[in-house]
């Protein structure tokens, strides 16, 4: 089978490479020449153990993934995280201040807010902490340890605006907001408006969603993190599963910790991190068919993209490419990027306006789309364009949209 080649710039799902995806419609249709589809394999027997193992350890190599951290193949999507992050770390908080009920505090859980799947995730908080009963304490006290908000998110925090505290259960921050376009720079440190790893509180654990800029380049400080997550329908593969890096210690029994100790919010199981690790990510059915695209994807990629440098390299050049053309619009009053901080800017989502009344917008995008640009629309929450620069998208189309950028803006 074979497709018209356009030029995808979707934020999610996204575009796949044409060659794994070619592969993958093999596989569906008779995987490996035994007469059935990988979708209709068990997901216990040993075709799909192959695939699955396969796809951890590609991963592991990739990102140089260490061994105190279990990684998972779950689904749930990057929400489901939002409220598995909550439970799981409140229980290990509480295995680790094993007080009575009379004596229990809740923990504060600290929110770094950049944008809206931050702040998305800080409200899943609030909603999963808030006390079961009149005159209860909260099971914990999300609090919100800086917050961009009153920007409009077009900057990230300066360091002297985190407020972290020494207890907290764990800090959450979302590494790049794919609906604002705004990412912590990884070859900068705090000083300069990277993530202010260094304030970190001894012994507080630090979670990132990792959604929209996984496997894109190098995950700064790794092992300053207790857990990274990422849907995979950005740079991964398909919808449909989620992969979770947990550091070891994290992997809680929450049941137990329910049973003696109390005091928590009741976690459904599909959410625990113990019991998809102790069964190595197949405590029930998981997504066998995004797990095989990605294992495919992950393949790929470390052979024909140069692993994770390779991929950094590349998906630099496509974001500056068209971050300089946009400055160039920007200049003679025909465009505005919506993010006014250049070290905050996402490689992966860039989002901008075209100066002008509202027509002038729908017509950029009319344009575009006849000449083969797709689903450049900016979210419907906050309007204006976004070109989303996943890894599956070829230098040549960013290439080709700054031309049509700079024929349509008269550059
Ligand atoms: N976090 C980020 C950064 C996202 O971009 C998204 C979705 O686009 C989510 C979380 C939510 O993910 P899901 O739709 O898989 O639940």
């Amino acid at each position: 089978p074979t497709r018209q080649q356009v030029h995808n710039f979707a934020a999610g799902p996204s575009p796949l490479p044409t060659n794994v995806l070619e592969e993958a419609a093999l596989g569906l249709l008779n995987y490996e020449d035994i007469g059935m589809g990988i979708c209709e394999l068990s997901h216990r027997g040993k075709e799909f153990k192959a695939v699955i193992e396969g796809a951890e350890a590609d991963l592991r190599e990739l990102l140089q993934i260490p061994d105190n951290y279990t990684v998972l193949f779950t689904q749930g999507g990057g929400t489901g995280q939002f409220s598995a992050t909550v439970l799981n770390l409140l229980a290990a908080h509480r295995q680790a201040h094993p007080v009575p009920a009379e004596e229990f505090k809740p923990p504060i859980l600290d929110y770094v807010l950049t944008g809206s799947w931050s702040s998305k995730a800080y409200a899943e908080a609030q909603r999963l902490c808030a006390a079961p009963f009149p005159n209860c304490p909260s099971f914990g006290e999300p609090r919100i340890a800086a917050s961009t908000k009153s920007s409009s998110w077009t900057r990230l925090p300066s360091k002297d605006e985190y407020k972290f505290s020494k207890d907290a259960a764990y800090i959450y921050y979302c590494e790049n907001e794919t609906i604002n376009g705004i990412q912590f720079p990884h070859d900068k440190d705090s000083e300069e408006g990277g993530f202010p790893f260094d304030l970190i509180p001894e012994g507080v654990n630090l979670v990132a969603d990792y959604s929209s800029s996984f496997i894109s380049r190098p995950i700064k400080k790794f092992e300053k993190h207790a857990i990274i997550y990422a849907g995979a329908q950005k740079n991964l593969g398909p919808s449909g599963v989620t992969v979770l890096i947990i550091r070891n210690d994290l992997l809680i029994d929450t049941t137990k910790i329910q049973n003696e100790l109390g005091c928590l919010p009741c976690l459904p199981i599909t959410y625990e991190y113990k019991i998809l690790s102790d069964n190595k990510s197949l405590y029930n059915t998981p997504p066998t068919f995004p797990i095989y695209v990605s294992a495919l994807v992950l393949k790929h990629l470390i052979k024909n993209k140069g692993g994770l440098k390779g991929l950094e390299d590349i998906n630099r050049e496509k974001s500056q490419l068209l971050y300089e053309t946009l400055e160039k619009a920007e200049k003679q009053q025909k465009a505005k990027l919506v993010v006014r901080d250049s070290n905050a800017r996402s490689w992966m989502n860039v989002t901008f306006n075209i100066e002008g009344d509202s027509e002038k917008e729908k017509k950029f995008l009319e344009g575009a789309e006849n000449k083969g640009f797709k689903q450049l629309k900016g979210h419907r929450s906050v309007g204006g364009i976004r070109a989303s620069l996943y890894n599956a998208v070829a230098f040549e189309s960013v290439k080709l949209l700054c031309e049509y950028i700079e024929e349509f803006c008269e550059l």
